[in-house]
């Protein structure tokens, strides 16, 4: 018999496994705390439960599913940016990112992705499958136990598009927000999508309380076609009332991610457009956060970088009229572990 992977099954799972094995219910929660607090990757060593049960464990179940494939560290921040090999041979990125007072991980949802935007390296990989919700928690361990560090961040901005995995981006989320399990703050877990206008709304009636991010990067549906393919046909006023039901149902802000390239969506004109279309749909902004994200070369050079002084003409524009905006500083710029630089 194929063994299963031990980090796919829900907690109600692990207890029914338990009972069937007649282990008393309590173990239940010994084998979660030494999976998702301990973190510990192997059912040998789970020393507080019977010996005969940890080894009907190691028999059906593989905890460990995902492999080391690469680690470059990057000198200028001690970003890393890691590969894994799924058990099916798959290579899927993940990046640690150490800030000042916290510890982030971006992770991969899918094996490529489907979207395929023209200015981003994982739209280049050809589009596989989703990761299963275990091969997305299982990042975030490999990462703690790799580096030594507690992760206390999650953002889904790796390979693939989390609103296209739904179901298994939001039993991974659950998880992850689970105080006996990984329990990392709701505040601060980002899911990052290109503007999936339906699961949006979906999402939004989850009501997990974490954090949304739409890539807009566009203030008109024309500037918006030209950049993200035209599959995704979306236009800009609808998916920005969709994030803003999400702040509606969550007690959350929304980020509007724009990243800014030379001589598409860089000049004030286009600021003007956005604030302009939010002054007819959310006059207030209170609850929206726009953050500039530089352009990051990727393989194919097809854009270019703003000046500096452009992008702060830009965000300059947006304060002014009342959008809390921030410029994303670039980390492990030096590895290629940029937004948009994470090929496989
Ligand atoms: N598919 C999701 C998750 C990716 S998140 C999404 O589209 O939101 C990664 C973020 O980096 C997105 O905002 C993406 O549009 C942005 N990005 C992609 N390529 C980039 C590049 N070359 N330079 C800067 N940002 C880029």
């Amino acid at each position: 018999m194929r063994k299963k992977y031990f980090l796919d099954l829900e907690e109600k799972d692990i207890y029914d496994l338990v009972i069937k094995n007649g282990e008393k219910k309590f173990c239940a929660e010994q084998v979660i705390d030494w999976v998702y607090k301990k973190k510990v990757e192997d059912f040998l060593q789970f020393s507080n439960l019977s010996k005969r049960f940890r080894e009907v464990l190691a028999d059906k179940y593989i905890l460990s599913g995902l492999k080391l494939y690469s680690k470059e560290v990057s000198k200028k921040d001690g970003t890393i940016k890691f590969k894994f090999k799924t058990i099916d041979e798959k290579v899927i990125p993940t990046v640690f990112l150490p800030k000042k007072d916290k510890n982030i991980v971006c992770i991969s949802t899918q094996v490529g992705c489907g979207i395929g935007c023209c200015f981003c390296n994982s739209g280049k990989v050809e589009f596989e499958r989703n990761l299963s919700q275990g091969e997305i928690l299982e990042q975030v361990i490999k990462v703690e136990n790799i580096t030594g560090k507690k992760v206390n961040g999650i953002l889904f901005m790796g390979m693939g598009e989390p609103l296209l995995n739904y179901e298994n981006v939001i039993l991974a989320i659950k998880k992850f927000i689970n105080p006996k399990m990984f329990a990392i703050g709701r505040k601060h877990i980002t899911v990052s999508t290109i503007g999936l206008v339906k699961k949006i709304y979906d999402l939004s009636l989850e009501r997990l309380g974490i954090r949304l991010a739409i890539s807009l990067h566009a203030s008109n549906d024309i500037v918006r076609k030209m950049i993200v393919p035209t599959r995704i046909s979306y236009k800009i006023e609808e998916i920005l009332k969709s994030g803003l039901f999400y702040t509606t149902q969550n007690d959350s802000d929304l980020t509007i991610e724009y990243m800014i390239l030379k001589n598409v969506n860089d000049s004030i004109n286009f600021a003007s457009e956005l604030v302009n279309m939010f002054n007819k749909i959310y006059p207030d902004k209170k609850k929206v956060k726009v953050n500039l994200i530089p352009y990051n070369d990727t393989y194919e050079k097809k854009f270019v970088k703003p000046k500096q002084e452009k992008i702060l003409e830009f965000q300059e524009y947006l304060k002014k009229n009342g959008f809390l905006t921030f410029i994303r500083l670039p980390q492990g710029k030096d590895i290629n572990a940029g937004c948009g630089q994470l090929g496989c």
